[in-house]
């Protein structure tokens, strides 16, 4: 015989503003099954939970219904306080009478009569509940990061710290990402490659690290705890164990005229190549598109010349196979390139500021690798058309953020500190210079973000005009830009020598892919969602994968390495556990009835469902029924709901207890 409990809770002025609480538990002791009910004004509190706990003992109760806000909030609360008092954790329900109701509804009478009828519904469900126990499952202590820019070398280094191996798998022949591109950087103007390069070795020199460059994930099985990863290791076409970076092979390749993209296009490379010199590993590789002995079966200098015969045409992709406990994202960003296609396909337009047209219109990672010491240039700034000294740069901020006529609303975040950068390194570069630095507003929230701003403003006296440039075109070598100075109010024309646009930070292309593969979710910008913006930032909804880094939004590098520590941490607690405990509300398949319709299979969006085959003694083929992965199920209801033969219930909310919860809804008040 069920004894229940209904607990009504205020949450402060949030529900009692349009919930009459004490009427709420006034009507649920009448309610069938209920022998005890009380209201108070935070029933999640210490003493909200002592409540409960005393009427579990001092009534004797089999159940509890606590209405209060989402699930989401305190199911766990309050169930460990059921399970505190000697209950099943499972037999307390939560009724959410906020979210669902005190938020929606403004007066209240209103409110309260549909306070009432949700607890019905989950008084009617309580007492129909089973005590279920926590499914546990093992965990492989080994975490993988996918993308080895700052954000991955620092929770891969983080989780190695601790003792546990890390398989982090870059996608680009060497790690380092965008942070090895950049000169030096803001608010402390210190070279990048100086304070990266020491990390990059490290991750290469740890014995708890294994790195895969020039690979990527093809295949992601399992779940939290116990994922299935399968690598793609791209051929190098040169045998990593056996070259010994004597630097021949580059030096000789008669290929010279391919676009670099560490230098972002402004000088060339060879077709057998080494990214950038601090490359980890400082290895060539082959780039086939390029190189004349796969495009025309001639040539093979670098093979020739190798002493150690290290180059291999014949290597081929392998595939290699790792077991996983956790996952952490880490694959970063690419600036929006108005001048050809946006891999995400967000964008298309901004023509009217001549990136591709002119040689002399560049973006912002172009003016990072001319500012850099081992750039193009060596770090001095020369227009890229004539290798002349730029004397006079304006700078563009906000090309493709926050455009909302074409639907691009978000802030890049990191321009208006890297503008104020360019133009600081520009005037010390280039004597007599001048910068001007064309913006809408100026976001400078970080730590002496502003007093960084300002010192670019104050001491290197660069021009800042508050407008929007809308035209760009060429008059002899100058390049003229037209727009309007918003705070004077009146039109503006500027010549200049070379013009830097801030183009928008977007997710690192091929990453929809992915997350399709991990199963997680993106925005419309395709940047990866966390679990929740304020109280899981790291976490993604799917258990044991996190986030790090610019592929969630863009951010600066203080930003991005905390929060690829704050990933490794989650990482770190997942680890330690030697077992899991998931959720026991998953799916069951009665094999009796099962009819092996599919149905369930096709639905099921965590490939939960596997096709089981039964065999009698000797082993012949009985038939085949649906069998539920309790690992990976997510306890969604989609198969149970799908299932023509009825064979499969849902823990927790099989059909009787659906089926109750509606019939008290229905019920006449
Ligand atoms: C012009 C400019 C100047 C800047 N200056 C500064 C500055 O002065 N100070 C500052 O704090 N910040 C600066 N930043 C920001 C800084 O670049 C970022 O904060 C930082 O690089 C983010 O690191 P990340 O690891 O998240 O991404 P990334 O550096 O983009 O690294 C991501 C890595 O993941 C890899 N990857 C992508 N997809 C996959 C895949 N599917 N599989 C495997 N690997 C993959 C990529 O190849 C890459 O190596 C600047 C940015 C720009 C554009």
């Amino acid at each position: 015989m069920a004894r229940i409990g209904v607990f009504v809770c205020h949450c402060g002025e949030n529900i009692a503003r349009t919930v009459n609480c004490a009427k709420v538990a006034e009507e649920a002791a009448k309610m069938p099954g209920v022998v005890y009910a009380l209201d108070y004004k935070y029933m999640c509190s210490d003493p909200g939970q002592e409540i409960i706990l005393k009427a579990i003992k001092e009534h004797r109760l089999t159940s509890v219904v606590v209405a209060a806000c989402s699930p989401h909030m305190h199911e766990k609360t309050f169930r460990g306080t059921a399970s505190r008092g000697g209950l099943n954790p499972y037999m307390c329900e939560q009724a959410n009478i906020r979210e669902h109701c005190s938020w929606v509804h403004e007066s209240i009478p209103e409110g309260t009569d549909k306070a009432i009828d949700i607890v019905r519904t989950l008084v009617a469900k309580v007492m129909r509940d089973q005590p279920l126990d926590v499914i546990k499952v093992p965990v492989t202590k080994r975490c993988m990061v996918i993308g080895g820019g700052i954000a991955g070398i620092q929770a891969a280094l983080d989780v190695a710290a601790a003792g546990y191996e890390v398989v982090l798998v870059e996608r680009q022949a060497s790690i380092g990402g965008h942070m090895s591109q950049l000169s030096e950087t803001f608010p402390t103007l210190d070279c990048s490659q100086c304070i990266l390069t020491p990390r990059m070795v490290e991750v290469a020199q740890h014995p708890k690290i294994k790195l895969y460059t020039f690979s990527e994930v093809e295949a992601v099985s399992g779940y939290v705890g116990n994922f299935k990863v399968k690598i793609r290791r791209k051929a190098r076409y040169v045998k990593e164990e056996v070259c010994i970076r004597c630097g021949l092979c580059t030096q000789k390749c008669p290929a010279k005229k391919i676009p670099n993209e560490f230098n972002c296009g402004l000088d060339n490379r060879t077709a057998i190549h080494v990214p950038f010199p601090q490359a980890v590993p400082n290895i060539p590789r082959i780039d086939r598109e390029n190189c004349t002995w796969f495009q025309k079966g001639k040539c093979g200098v670098c093979k020739k010349i190798c002493p150690v015969n290290a180059v291999d045409y014949e290597m081929e992709d392998k595939i290699v196979e790792e077991d996983i406990g956790a996952i952490v994202v880490a694959t970063g960003y690419e600036l929006y390139d108005i001048a050809g296609n946006d891999p995400n396909g967000l964008y298309s337009g901004y023509g009217e500021y001549g990136k591709g047209k002119y040689a002399d219109v560049i973006d912002g990672l172009q003016f990072e690798r001319l500012a850099s010491a081992s750039g193009p240039t060596g770090g001095e700034i020369r227009r890229p058309s004539d290798g002349k000294e730029p004397k006079t740069i304006a700078f563009l901020a906000c090309i493709g953020s926050r455009d909302n006529q074409k639907g691009i609303s978000f802030c890049s975040n990191i321009c208006c500190m890297y503008l104020a950068k360019h133009a600081m390194l520009y005037e010390h570069k280039v004597h007599g210079g001048k910068g001007y630095i064309f913006y809408m507003d100026i976001r400078s929230g970080g730590k002496s973000y502003d007093e960084f701003v300002r010192r670019a403003v104050e001491e290197d006296h660069v021009c800042y005009v508050r407008g929007r440039v809308s035209k760009v075109y060429k008059r002899g070598d100058k390049i003229v830009l037209r727009g309007t100075d918003t705070l004077l109010g009146r039109p503006i024309e500027l010549e200049a020598d070379m013009v830097v646009l801030a183009t928008a930070v977007t997710p690192s292309p091929g990453v929809e892919k992915l997350a399709q593969m991990l199963g997680i979710p993106y925005d419309k910008y395709k940047f990866l969602s966390e679990a929740h913006p304020k109280l899981r930032p790291v976490e993604t909804v799917t258990a044991g994968i996190y986030l790090a880094g610019c592929c969630q939004g863009p951010k600066d590098i203080p930003l991005t390495v905390a929060q690829a520590s704050g990933a490794a941490s989650k990482v770190l607690a997942l680890l330690s556990r030697s077992e899991l405990e998931r959720e026991p509300t998953v799916a069951k398949v009665d094999e009796t009835t099962c009819v092996a319709c599919w149905c369930c299979y096709e639905v099921c969006p965590y490939n939960a469902i596997e096709k089981k085959e039964i065999r009698d003694r000797k082993g012949n083929l009985i038939k085949m029924v649906a069998n539920v992965n309790r690992g990976l199920c997510q306890g969604c209801g989609l198969c149970a709901a799908t299932c023509r033969s009825g064979s499969i219930d849902l823990a927790g909310f099989n059909d009787e207890q659906l089926m109750a919860e509606i019939e008290a809804l229905a019920q006449v008040r």
